[in-house]
């Protein structure tokens, strides 16, 4: 048979199996390969050596404030959708030292030279393929880049996978985010019962399968493909009406829901801290006892911490009302002016893993139906 002629945009059968070998020459590369396991009855992103780590034969139920992992009645690898965990701790980690400095006489700083990881991420989800390029328009901007995160960003390798079975909680197809990749990975997989379809995004994917026995995907193949990528639009748990959706929120920001909202909210900031887009950040600062050291920190913050929106002279967001305003109206609002598009990705994080069942498409339908123009 003839081989396959590899480029960027090739689509090519790849035997199940041959996942392994992905992923054993991505460690040869230097790659930590993560993907999904299970830890605590739920999906995180944790090490992966091979298709034997992979939570196959499983699927999660998701609904609003509720998540299991059940069995999928199949032996697919990549039937369940994401748990609480994002990528973004790879790039944006959760807490990472800045500086520490030291007085020896004067004061000395140091900054952290450990190299930024190599990782390959298995199993992209495309809403977190969306979501990761958002973070890239706040963290790598025209007039400042931050160099943390770059240099993470730099050193990925994302292999994408394209969702056949959305959750309770998804609505990418409604954002436009998914369920499949519309770019932006290094390989992209679709999961059939007996076999991948790799599309290959990258000159650093297409070095990675270089020499594997790749077959075309036949039409059958990506007719099955597309069937099943159809199949799963019309399951999406949850739909969010985008239309004219800045102006809506921006021109309701006295609306009787966000007192109604607020009696349920309790600012905990889980939502914020699931959700793949938010970028929020604080520094803290550790001082030994005897004030010669000292650390600076960056940890993720949330705008439902009342310490958030705190400045001279009091706070500017005094209460549930203003900060959960603050957070809808900067991801489907201001957030559009700022980077272009929507800050949500339809990912349903926040919504499967809110402790009061809120649930931001049924917010955004009841300012609909209340709408004041
Ligand atoms: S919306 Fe839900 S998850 Fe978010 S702060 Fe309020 S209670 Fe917590
Ligand atoms: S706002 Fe909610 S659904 Fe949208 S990207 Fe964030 S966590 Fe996902």
């Amino acid at each position: 048979m003839a081989e396959l002629h590899l480029n960027i945009g090739t689509i090519a059968a790849l035997p199940k199996a041959q996942l392994d070998t992905i992923l054993s020459r991505l460690r040869e590369k230097g790659y930590r390969t993560v993907g999904p396991r299970i830890r605590d009855d739920a999906v995180v992103c944790g090490p992966i050596a091979g298709l034997a780590d992979l939570p196959q034969g499983l699927t999660s139920v998701e609904n609003a404030g509720q998540y299991r992992i059940v069995p999928s009645g199949n032996k697919r690898y990549f039937d369940i959708t994401p748990g609480a965990q994002s990528w973004k701790q790879f790039f944006f980690p959760p807490r990472v030292s800045l500086f520490t400095a030291r007085k020896n006489g004067n004061w000395n700083v140091e900054k952290p030279s450990e190299p930024a990881p190599q990782i390959a991420m298995i199993g992209v989800r495309p809403c977190d393929i969306a979501a990761i390029k958002i973070q890239d328009m706040a963290f790598m901007r025209d007039d400042f880049t931050d160099p943390l995160y770059r240099d993470r960003r730099k050193n990925a390798f994302l292999v994408a996978v394209n969702c056949l079975h959305p959750g309770g909680t998804c609505f990418c197809d409604s954002m436009g985010t998914g369920p499949k990749a519309g770019g932006d990975f290094d390989l992209a997989l679709t999961e059939l019962d007996d076999v991948f379809i790799l599309e290959i995004g990258s000159e650093a994917g297409k070095e990675i399968v270089k020499g594997m026995p790749l077959q075309p995907a036949d039409a059958s193949l990506q007719q099955k493909a597309d069937q099943g990528l159809a199949a799963a639009r019309e399951k999406m748990g949850r739909r969010m009406d985008v239309r004219d959706l800045p102006d809506l929120i921006l021109k309701n920001l006295n609306h009787p829901e966000w007192e109604a909202v607020a009696k349920r909210c309790m600012s905990c900031a889980s939502c914020t801290l699931v959700c793949p887009t938010c970028f929020c950040w604080d520094t803290q600062d550790h001082t030994s006892l005897d004030g010669n050291e000292t650390e600076r920190e960056r940890v993720w913050d949330s705008c439902f911490n009342p310490g958030f929106s705190y400045q001279a002279g009091g706070n500017t967001r005094p209460n549930t009302r203003s900060r959960y305003r603050q957070w809808l109206s900067h991801k489907l609002g201001s957030w559009k002016e700022q980077y272009g598009v929507l800050g949500c990705v339809g990912c349903g994080r926040c919504i499967t893993w809110c402790p009061v069942k809120i649930d931001i498409t049924e917010q955004v339908a009841a300012l609909r139906k209340e709408a004041r123009s």
